[in-house]
């Protein structure tokens, strides 16, 4: 590794954030997938969280690129390609309230994205606290599971014909403000991970 390339990644170690994820309720659009995937990496979250497509719609037999699954693959194989799904950790749930327990466990606060006028802009949110973005799937949105599951709802105010905006263009909205809100807070001028947890990724990061 050059010296300049190991710069690089101890850089974007150091400003890893990670009190700041996302819940993919039944994401299942490859290419909002790898969309979401890379938000995340520009935003400096750590590691993000999935529940895959369950009721109504096919499985897939043969991984199709940037799917889940294909993520999956790529990091269980250790590729080495230099797709966000390397830099960004990946936990797959079996269900959603499996997934949201995991997360409250670790002290997270569960924000589902609602399309609904008694949702709080998402801008009103401090998301300098330890925060989950719950995005719903591209066809019915976020389940009503999730929905009585999560701690609060938000919304992208939207005042255009149309009634939703694209998954990942919404995840992007909402995590530039929360990339907003931590640089103004300081969160990227020091690790936020312990030693050990640096360790642990910078082996993951450089494992061939
Ligand atoms: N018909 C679905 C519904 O009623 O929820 C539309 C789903 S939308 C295409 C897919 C996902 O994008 C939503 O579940 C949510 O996570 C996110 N999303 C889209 N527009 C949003 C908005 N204006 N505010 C918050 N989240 C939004």
């Amino acid at each position: 590794m050059t010296p300049e390339r190991e710069h690089k990644l101890r850089t974007v170690l150091a400003r890893r954030q990670p009190d700041l994820t996302v819940l993919m309720e039944q994401v299942n659009k490859p290419h909002n997938l790898s969309a979401i995937l890379r938000t995340c990496d520009a935003v400096g979250v750590l590691e993000v969280h999935a529940v895959p497509p369950q009721k109504g719609l096919p499985a897939l037999e043969e991984p199709e690129e940037g799917s889940l699954e294909a993520i999956h693959r790529v990091r269980t194989h250790n590729d080495t390609s230099g797709s966000a799904a390397k830099w960004v950790g990946l936990h797959v749930h079996p269900d959603t309230a499996t997934a949201v327990a995991h997360l409250k466990r670790q002290g997270f606060k569960v924000y589902a994205t609602q399309l609904s006028e008694h949702a709080a802009d998402y801008r009103t949110l401090d998301y300098t606290q330890p925060t989950c973005v719950l995005l719903g799937a591209e066809r019915w949105g976020v389940s009503e599971e999730a929905a009585a599951l999560a701690d609060g709802h938000i919304v992208i105010p939207m005042l255009g014909m149309v009634q939703s905006l694209n998954v990942s263009v919404a995840a992007a909205v909402i995590l530039f403000e929360a990339q907003r809100q931590r640089l103004a807070a300081g969160f990227y001028d020091h690790p936020r991970l312990s030693p050990q947890q640096q360790q642990a990724v910078w082996e993951a990061w450089t494992d061939p």
